[in-house]
Parts: structure tokens; C-alpha cells; sequence
């Protein structure tokens, strides 16, 4: 089913990453979990690789690949056991830069763009606010303009690198229109006025999640990101693939999960006999394995039809809501499998449990991913 989706140039990139992963990031990570934000360093690396150029524009440093490179991408770093490294590492990319690269104008393109694919800077994308979250058109957030800039107020919250990024593609308003009055911009986070805090969370410690102030900063024109009041559209395209890198991060992390908790099964005797050789687990496994399984072809099969241009709104909700949730139960399920020892810090299950438990909530809710699908197919 593999080579149905990858053929041996992509098997070739997947070595040459995981061999990068396990010697540049994974000694990295236990560090990371505990300082609460992924280095520097990480980046610039993964920039020098050319991992931040996948499927961007040649002239910016990119290099045209489809999308199944970035799906690896997304598999192997969901495989180090740190979601808050794949987060951030990812929130960079497949979130800011998309943005970016999507709308953003050459003079934005030139300064953030191609440094971001260089691993030289990095970016957040901005746009969930402490009122607003789910009902992305009732930010409050505004940019008024005047003259050749804009005065912007308001704040951010749970927004992934909020502290440590170099820049923001926040979500605005620049009308008092509803969704019709959002915008896009680029806001580079030495400008006076944006401050940010760290915020402390029940998972994902790897990655930095900041709540940021804006307060009377001075955006110049040229930083707006596509058309004024246009945002709520843009926001909507990019929730595809947001939504993918989602489903396919949930959908390896819990192929990890598994295997890991298999591997415990076989090694962790009971009763005279390891603990894969009693029914009850070996069917919980069966069960899982095959949900995984099937899971990933609908993934794949979504992520095709995705680079070929076809509209998948419904299908990445519905990937995004079967995937999460699916990775909660394996991540639960797996806990158990260790029993006692799951409980604690020093076995993996521990932070695959709790990692886990965002899946459900960013990037759009569980409630908000069957809203999606409901609509369309309930007429
Ligand atoms: C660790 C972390 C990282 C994040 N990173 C980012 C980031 O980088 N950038 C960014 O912009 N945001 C980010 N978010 C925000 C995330 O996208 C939001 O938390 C999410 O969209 C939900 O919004 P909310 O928290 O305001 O919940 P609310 O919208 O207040 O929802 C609360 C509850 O009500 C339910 N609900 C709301 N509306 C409906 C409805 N119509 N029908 C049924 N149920 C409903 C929800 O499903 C949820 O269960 C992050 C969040 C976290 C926790």
C-alpha cells in the first residue's frame, strides 16, 4: 500500500530525514520538554537540509515537490515522541509559511519568506484570540489604516512559537463586517508594541504556546497578506492543509504508540507468560492496528486528491475528527498496556497520553469538524 502513495525517491528522502532526526533532533528532545520551547538551532538545521523548502517557490529558496515529501516530513517528526517538537517545527512551516507563500506579496517574500525557508527566522500563525476561537469571525483584533501603514490593537492567545518567533501572520480586522472585514498580515515581532508571554499547558512542553499583545503598532502597507478583507477566505484554504498535518501526525503518532506498546506486551511477563499472549490485549491490538491501518489509506487517498487541486474541505474534516480521536484511544489503550509503569515519566506513554489530548481541540474541534461535515452532507 506504501509504494501505492511513495515511490523510491520519496522512501529515499524518509532514510536520509530519519537518520537527520535521530542524530540533529531526537537528543534534542527530553532537553526541549523541559526549557518548554525547541531551539533555535533546530530550525536553522532543518533549514539547511532543505526541509523548510518543500513544495515552495524555487525563487525563495524552495524547490517544487508534491505533497507526499511533506507528509513524510510530518510522519517521521510525529514519530520522535514529542508533539510539541513536531508542533513547533511544523506551526513554522505548514501554518506561517503557508500563508506566506500562498498570498504574500515579493517584498514579504524576499524578507520573511526565503530566510524562513533558510531556517533563519521563524514564524507563528496568529489568529485564535482569548474570546475567540472556534468562531474564527468574531475576532476583534483591528488594524486601522492610516495613511501608508496601520495602527493595530488587540491580542492573541495559544498561539504555537508566540515567544520565540521572528514573525506573526496574524488574522485582523479591518472592517466591522463580520468575516468579510478580516485581513491577513505579516507582523515582525521586534516592532514596537507586540509583547508576548509563555503560557503553561498540559501537554506538548516542547513547543513555546504564547498569549501576544499588540499595542498601537505601526504596520507598514506592504505587509498586508493578499487582499484586505479577504482573511476569513485565505483562513479557510490553508484549514486543509492544517487539517491534513493534523491527521497525518495523529495517524503516526499512534502507529509509534502502537508499536510501542507492543513492543512492552512482548517483553512484560504475568501469569508465566508475556503479556501479548493473552487475548484480551492481543484483540485490543488487532483492533487498533486495523483502525490505523484503513485510517491511513483515507488519509492518503485525501492528501492525493489535495495536491492535485481537488476540493477536500469535507474529506480533511473528516480525516482530522476519525485520526485525533483515534490517536486518544490508542494513546489511553497504550497507557494500559503498562499498567503501572504508563503512569510514570520515565516510560513514553506518558507523554504520548498527554501530547495527544491537543489533537482533538487545535486547529478546529472535533464538534467543529462534524459541524463541517454535517453541513455537507445534510441537506
Ligand atoms: C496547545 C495549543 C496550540 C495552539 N496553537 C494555535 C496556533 O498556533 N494558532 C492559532 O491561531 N490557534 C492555536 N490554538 C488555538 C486552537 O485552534 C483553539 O483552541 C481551538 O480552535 C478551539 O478554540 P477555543 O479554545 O476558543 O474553544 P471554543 O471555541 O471556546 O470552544 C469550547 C468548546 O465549545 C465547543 N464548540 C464551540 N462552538 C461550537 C459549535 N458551533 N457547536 C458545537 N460545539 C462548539 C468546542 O468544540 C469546544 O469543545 C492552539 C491551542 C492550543 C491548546
Amino acid at each position: 500500500m506504501h509504494s501505492f502513495y511513495f515511490h523510491d525517491e520519496h522512501n529515499l528522502f524518509r532514510k536520509s530525514l530519519r537518520d537527520f532526526l535521530d542524530k540533529e533532533i531526537v537528543p534534542e528532545i527530553d532537553h526541549w520538554e523541559e526549557n518548554g520551547r525547541v531551539s533555535k538551532s533546530a530550525f536553522k538545521k532543518m533549514g539547511e537540509m532543505g526541509y523548510y523548502g518543500l513544495g515552495m517557490e524555487e525563487k525563495y529558496g524552495g524547490v517544487n515537490t508534491d505533497i507526499f515529501y511533506t507528509i513524510i516530513l510530518i510522519e517521521e517528526l510525529n514519530k520522535c515522541n514529542s508533539g510539541g517538537t513536531a508542533a513547533s517545527l511544523l506551526a513554522h512551516s505548514t501554518l506561517a509559511m503557508e500563508h506566506l507563500q500562498k498570498n504574500g506579496n515579493d517584498f514579504l517574500k524576499r524578507n520573511y519568506l526565503k530566510p524562513a525557508i533558510n531556517g533563519d527566522l521563524i514564524g507563528c500563525l496568529a489568529i485564535t484570540e482569548p474570546n475567540a476561537g472556534s468562531d474564527v469571525a468574531s475576532i476583534k483584533t483591528s488594524a486601522v489604516k492610516k495613511e501608508n501603514h496601520y495602527i493595530l490593537n488587540g491580542s492573541k492567545t495559544f498561539i504555537t512559537n508566540g515567544v520565540y518567533s521572528d514573525f506573526m501572520v496574524i488574522a485582523t480586522r479591518t472592517e466591522n463586517t463580520g468575516f468579510e472585514g478580516i485581513s491577513m498580515m505579516l507582523i515582525d515581532s521586534k516592532w514596537e508594541g507586540v509583547s508576548a508571554t509563555p503560557l503553561k499547558k498540559l501537554g506538548w512542553h516542547a513547543s513555546d504556546t504564547g498569549e501576544i499583545s499588540f499595542d498601537n503598532v505601526k504596520v507598514p502597507i506592504e505587509h498586508l497578506i493578499g487582499q484586505e478583507n479577504k482573511g476569513f477566505y485565505y483562513i479557510m484554504q490553508r484549514f486543509e492543509l492544517e487539517r491534513l498535518v493534523l491527521s497525518t501526525g495523529a495517524l503516526a503518532s499512534a502507529e509509534y504508540a502502537l508499536d510501542y506498546g507492543l513492543k512492552y506486551l512482548n517483553e512484560r511477563e504475568a501469569f508465566g507468560r508475556p503479556l501479548s499472549k493473552f487475548q484480551e490485549l492481543r484483540h485490543r491490538v488487532a483492533q487498533l492496528s486495523s483502525e490505523i491501518e484503513s485510517l491511513k489509506s483515507f488519509n492518503y487517498q485525501i492528501c492525493r486528491s489535495f495536491n492535485d487541486g481537488k476540493n477536500v474541505t469535507t474529506q480533511c474534516a473528516m480525516t482530522k475528527l476519525l485520526s485525533t480521536e483515534l490517536m486518544d484511544k490508542v494513546s489511553y489503550q497504550v497507557l494500559q498496556f503498562l499498567g503501572g509503569y504508563g503512569y510514570m515519566e520515565e516510560y513514553e506513554a506518558a507523554r504520548l497520553f498527554r501530547d495527544s489530548r491537543i489533537g482533538t481541540i487545535g486547529g478546529g474541534t472535533s464538534e467543529i469538524m462534524r459541524e463541517i461535515i454535517a453541513k455537507q452532507i445534510i441537506q
